[in-house]
C-alpha cells in the first residue's frame, strides 16, 4: 500500500505494537512438525485454495492440498499454476505474498520462484518455528487457539476455546456419539443435558478461555417440545427424515440454551462464527438477535462481521451490549471491505468491543505474519484517514490501535488472571 508520509509513519508506529492473536486452529508445534509440510501448504493453509477451485481448480486437487508429508513442486505446481495468475491479487493470496516478500525476501510468487519458496517453507521447520513467527516476527504474546483436533497445547502462549455444542444434533447418532464421548449413559433429556454439561465444564478446569459454535436463528428453549424430539430420536434415529422437517431443531434449540450455562457460570465469552462460509445465507449475523438479547448474562464475540453483511454486524455490535466484534479473518477475505466497514464502525461503535486480529490458519503458520501486516495496514489506513480529518490526533489513533490488537482481548477473553 501507497500512504501520504503521515500514514506510512503511523504505519511504522503500529507495526510496533503487541499484539493477541485471538483466533487460530493451530496444532502445538510438536505436532504441526510432525504434518512436515512442503510448501503446498502456502495454497491450503489460508484458504487461497478455496480461490482457485473458484478459478476452476479441479475439486479433486484441492482435497489433497492439505495433506503433510513431503511432495515435490514438479508434482504440485503444475496443478496451481494454470489458476494462480487469476487468483494472486486477492486478499487470501495478498497474506502470502507479504509472507513470502517479507520472510524469504521473494517478490513474486510463479515458476521461476517456487522451487526456492518451498525449499524455505521445508527448512522452516524445525524446533521454535512458533518463536520465530509469533514472538519475533509478530510481537503475539497469546493465541486463542481453537482446540478441535489436539488436546490443550503446553505451550503457555496458547489459550484454548472450545465447541459449545459436544455433538452435531443434526446427525441421527448424535445420542450415542455424546454417549461416548462423556462416558454417560444417555437414556433421557436429561441424561443428554448432563452428559454436555460435564464434556464442557472439563474444557473449563481443563483451561478453555472460551466456547465456540456456530449463528443460527434459535427459538427461545421449549422443554416438551425437547422432550419429544428427544423420544422419538432415541426409539427411531434412522427414522429422522420423517419425524423432523430436516433434524431436531427444538432439541438443538433447547440443548443450546442450556449449555450457554456453563458459559455464565464460568463467566467465559462464547464466539459465534457468522457469515462467509459455505452457504452464507444460513449464517446471516441478525440471527443474533434470536438468543444474544435474552442471554444477557453471556458476552458473545461475533466472528468476521458476518461478511459479507458487515453493516448488519457493526449495527449489532452498537446495539447489543453482549456482543463484541471480532474481526478474525476480515482483512483477508477483503482488506478493503474491513477498511471501509472498521472506519464506519469507528462511527458506530465503543471501542471496547472491537477485536482486531485473528489469524485463522490451520496448516500454515508463516501466514500469520502476511495476515496481521494486512491488518496493521488496515489500521494504519483508517486511522491515518481520521488523522487528516482532524478526527483526532497521532496518540488517540495509536491508543485505539493498541485496544484493538491487544488491550480488548484480554479484557473480553479474561487473559489477564492467572489460570
Ligand atoms: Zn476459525
Amino acid at each position: 500500500m501507497r500512504w501520504s508520509d503521515l500514514v506510512e509513519g503511523l504505519f511504522k508506529d503500529i507495526l510496533e505494537l503487541k499484539t493477541i492473536d485471538a483466533h487460530e486452529h493451530l496444532l502445538p508445534e510438536e505436532e504441526y512438525l510432525e504434518q512436515e509440510y512442503c510448501g503446498l501448504n502456502l495454497f491450503a493453509g489460508g484458504y487461497i485454495y478455496h480461490d482457485l477451485e473458484s478459478a476452476g481448480m479441479p475439486a479433486s486437487f484441492k482435497g489433497t492440498m492439505r495433506l503433510g508429508g513431503y511432495r515435490p513442486v514438479a508434482e504440485w505446481w503444475p496443478q496451481i499454476a494454470p489458476y494462480w495468475e487469476n487468483v494472486k491479487t486477492t486478499s487470501f493470496s495478498n497474506a502470502l505474498r507479504i509472507t513470502v516478500r517479507d520472510l524469504y525476501g521473494i517478490q513474486e510468487i510463479d515458476a521461476d520462484t517456487i522451487g526456492e519458496i518451498a525449499a524455505r517453507v521445508q527448512s522452516d521447520n524445525r524446533r521454535g518455528i512458533y518463536d520465530w513467527i509469533f514472538e519475533e516476527k509478530c510481537k503475539i504474546s497469546k493465541v486463542i487457539d481453537c482446540i478441535d483436533r489436539t488436546l490443550f497445547p503446553r505451550d503457555p502462549r496458547f489459550v484454548g476455546i472450545t465447541e459449545l455444542m459436544k455433538v452435531n444434533i443434526k446427525r441421527s447418532d448424535c445420542i450415542q456419539t455424546l454417549a461416548a464421548r462423556s462416558g454417560h449413559s444417555i437414556s433421557n433429556l436429561n441424561d443428554f443435558e448432563e452428559a454436555g454439561f460435564d464434556l464442557l465444564e472439563r474444557d473449563i478446569r481443563h483451561g478453555s478461555v472460551g466456547f465456540k459454535t456456530i449463528i443460527d436463528d434459535r427459538c427461545e428453549p421449549d422443554k416438551d417440545a425437547a422432550e419429544k424430539e428427544f423420544t422419538w430420536l432415541k426409539s427411531d434415529p434412522t427414522g429422522m427424515k420423517g419425524r423432523f422437517s430436516s433434524y431436531p431443531k427444538a432439541l438443538s434449540d433447547y440443548l443450546f440454551d442450556r449449555w450457554l450455562n456453563v458459559a455464565a457460570r464460568a463467566n467465559v465469552p462464547v464466539a459465534v462464527h457468522s457469515g462467509y462460509w459455505g452457504d452464507f445465507r444460513k449464517l446471516d449475523p441478525k440471527f443474533i438477535y434470536s438468543f444474544a438479547p435474552r442471554r444477557s448474562d453471556i458476552h458473545f464475540d461475533l466472528f468476521h462481521l458476518g461478511m459479507p453483511m458487515v453493516r448488519e454486524a457493526a449495527m449489532i455490535g452498537k446495539n447489543l451490549p453482549n456482543v463484541s466484534l471480532n474481526l478474525t479473518w476480515c482483512p483477508i477475505i477483503s482488506q478493503r471491505q474491513t477498511i471501509s466497514i472498521l472506519n464506519e464502525i469507528i462511527d458506530l461503535v465503543p471501542l471496547n468491543k472491537i477485536i482486531a486480529f485473528g489469524g485463522d490458519y490451520r496448516v500454515c503458520v508463516q501466514k500469520v505474519y502476511g495476515h496481521l501486516v494486512m491488518m496493521k495496514e488496515v489500521l494504519a489506513t483508517i486511522l491515518g484517514d481520521r488523522i487528516q480529518s482532524s478526527d483526532f490526533g497521532t496518540n488517540t489513533a495509536l491508543k485505539i490501535a493498541q485496544r484493538w490488537l491487544y488491550d480488548n482481548a484480554i479484557e473480553l477473553y479474561h487473559l489477564g488472571v492467572a489460570r
